[in-house]
């Protein structure tokens, strides 16, 4: 039997169409738009069309991008600088540090920079903190929208002890991922590069997440019958095209309900910013 294909592209268009009239709201009442600054650090290809993707999003529920371009030989402080004015200037609701940074720059003393309530990606050692404690905190766009990807793919059902296997254990998907996995009250097994007996941890699976960064690593015949199978992996094969990490096609036989690559997880991490940007606003309109 073949899985429900769980379409990311078409849940991420109906949250960005309920996000333009709050965006309307906010703006109106406070008569300021809401404004994410997005700040590019060098001219990364991949990074480039990501932030061009973001800022084309947040242009069509009405939120007005910032465009931040700073060039590859910027130093750490004048890094750090900028995220600070940017932290302190009440015209931006949302800052977002696109990464990967050039190698001389360190990620997580430019994260510190951010004021953690603009902190729209959730990466803030400070919202990181949160997030683990179980509290209140801008959650990491990616694993907050395969959460909600998870949530279409059960049709609203609790996931409540059910047996989840994360793939991955990066500060920006999988560590967050499990978080709000336990958060769902999900039993959680992280693994990793190191981990033994991989495809015997993803059998006993009822919900998998898949953020290894290996093209069609996860093999269907791995996966429990039914499962939930959410893959984050971007990968470009050779003749240029988009892979996941799960081999799609022995897995869709096996799953339950499946994200594709294109077309799941990264419409919903998009659309999860742009959520995110309304959230700050609201609460700074507050
Ligand atoms: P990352 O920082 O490179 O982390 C990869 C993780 O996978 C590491 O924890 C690594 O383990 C683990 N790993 C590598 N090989 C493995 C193996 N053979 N078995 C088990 N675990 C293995 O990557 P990331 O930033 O989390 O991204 C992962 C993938 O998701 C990439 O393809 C990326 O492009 C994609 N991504 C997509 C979105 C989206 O919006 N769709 C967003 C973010 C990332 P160790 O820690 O032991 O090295």
């Amino acid at each position: 039997m073949s899985a429900k294909i769980v379409s990311g592209k078409e849940l991420a268009a109906r949250i960005r169409a309920g996000l333009k009239p709050e965006v309307s709201a906010i703006s109106s009442k406070r008569k300021q738009p809401v404004c994410l600054a997005v700040v590019l650090v060098g001219d990364n290809p991949a990074s480039t069309v990501y932030v061009h993707a973001k800022e084309q999003a947040a242009r069509e529920v009405g939120i007005l991008p910032r465009d931040v371009r700073l060039p590859e030989r910027t130093t750490q402080p004048e890094l750090e600088a900028t995220l600070r004015e940017l932290s302190a200037d009440p015209a931006v609701d949302g800052i977002l540090l696109q990464l990967p940074l050039p190698k001389h720059l360190s990620e997580f003393d430019a994260l510190c920079q951010i004021a953690p309530e603009k902190d729209v990606d959730g990466l803030t050692p400070y919202n990181q903190g949160l997030l683990f404690r179980g509290a209140s905190c801008f959650q990491p766009c990616t694993p907050k929208g395969v959460m909600r990807l998870i949530d279409e793919a059960v049709g609203g059902e609790s996931i409540a002890g059910k047996r989840a296997v994360v793939l991955g254990r990066s500060v920006l998907v999988g560590r967050p991922q499990y978080a709000l996995l336990i958060e769902r009250h999900c039993t959680v097994t992280l693994c990793h590069s190191r981990t033994e007996g991989l495809a015997e941890e993803i059998g006993r699976a009822d919900i998998v997440v898949a953020a290894i960064g290996k093209p069609e690593f996860v093999r269907g015949e791995w996966i429990k019958a039914g499962a939930t199978v959410i893959d984050v992996g971007i990968n470009r094969s050779q003749s240029g095209k988009l892979l996941g990490d799960v081999h799609f096609p022995s897995a869709v036989e096996r799953a339950g309900a499946i994200t594709p690559v294109p077309g799941g997880v990264g419409p919903m991490t998009i659309a999860m910013l742009l959520e995110n940007t309304v959230l700050a606003a609201t609460k700074r309109a507050s």
